[in-house]
């Protein structure tokens, strides 16, 4: 009997082959479903449709599979679920919380450079925005081919609970996380909810199928750590239950320097092209 209570998620993005830190992800996840009895679902992140491969879809089924996983059927592709995340916008556009940007890189990068600014800082998504269309007119329907961006600091204002979230990982053991919304506002701020021409963006998309598919909890790694706060305050936005979070270490080459996600001399098809077996690459992964 599977344990219901125990669902993670392995999601992966068309967008190249699957390397040894993938693997890695991949065979943490499926090592905690099979110690809690639970299931792993596989979900394909394809919301990104100019980067995204048939080709490399069908090489993370035989990867996985030559890893010796599996995961139930039909396995959910971002790309199908636009209305799904059409919903969860319409839902914080007709609270107020969202508004539609034109900037570009450069604009905001110039708006960031007036002296009054100071030094230009960084969040989880680059450069944070300063709220330059926040205040222009807004249309009576979110428009697709815009961006919509999160207000956050009325985000923040709506809020009638904590942030908070359950965490776990192979650095430390288990801890509450309290996200504060001072920080959301100074660290993160108005993040893009639906990207132009692409009707949503990895933290929306992330969030709605973790909760459409009741995910308990998502196994990931470290350098998602600060998303994981933006996450938590979707769920709570769009109530949503807020599923554990396990994040893992990131696997570092010979040198000690973080593998690329891109680098693929990393990719899992030249091992197994060079005769490595399932068990190698766990080795080589350090489990
Ligand atoms: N598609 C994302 C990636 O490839 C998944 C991140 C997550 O697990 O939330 O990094
Ligand atoms: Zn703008």
């Amino acid at each position: 009997m599977q344990n219901a209570d125990y669902i993670t998620r392995f999601a992966p993005s068309p967008t190249g082959p699957l390397h040894l830190g993938h693997a890695f992800s991949a065979l943490t996840a499926w090592d905690r479903t099979r110690a809690n009895n639970g299931t792993m679902l596989l979900r394909i992140e394809d919301i990104d449709q100019s980067r995204a491969r048939a080709k490399w879809e069908a090489a993370i089924f035989d990867d996985l599979a030559w890893l010796g996983l599996s995961w139930p059927k039909p396995v959910i592709r971002q790309s199908r679920r636009q209305a799904a995340y059409d919903d969860a916008l319409r839902t914080l556009w007709d609270r107020g919380l969202l508004y539609p940007c034109t900037c570009t890189r450069r604009d905001i990068a110039q708006a960031l450079s007036a002296p009054q600014e100071g030094a230009p800082s960084h969040g989880p998504d680059g450069l944070i925005y300063p709220g330059t269309c926040r205040s222009k007119p807004r249309p009576a329907n979110p428009a697709t081919d815009l961006a919509l961006r999160l207000d956050m600091s009325l985000a923040v204002q709506t809020l009638a609970q904590d942030l908070f979230f359950q965490e776990s990982g192979d650095q430390h053991g288990a801890r509450q996380i309290n996200v504060d919304p001072a920080e959301l506002i100074e660290a993160i701020g108005d993040v893009v909810l639906a990207r132009r021409n692409m009707g949503t963006s990895y933290h929306l998309s992330v969030v709605v199928d973790d909760a459409a598919q009741s995910v308990t909890e998502v196994v990931r790694g470290a350098d998602l750590f600060e998303a994981t706060a933006i996450h938590v305050l979707l769920q709570a936005l769009l109530q949503y239950p807020t599923p554990t979070y396990y994040h893992h270490g990131l696997i570092r080459d010979a040198d000690g320097k973080r593998l690329a996600k891109r680098d693929d001399a990393q990719a899992l098809a030249i091992y197994r092209a060079q005769g490595a077996s399932p068990e190698d690459i766990r080795n080589l992964t350090g489990l």
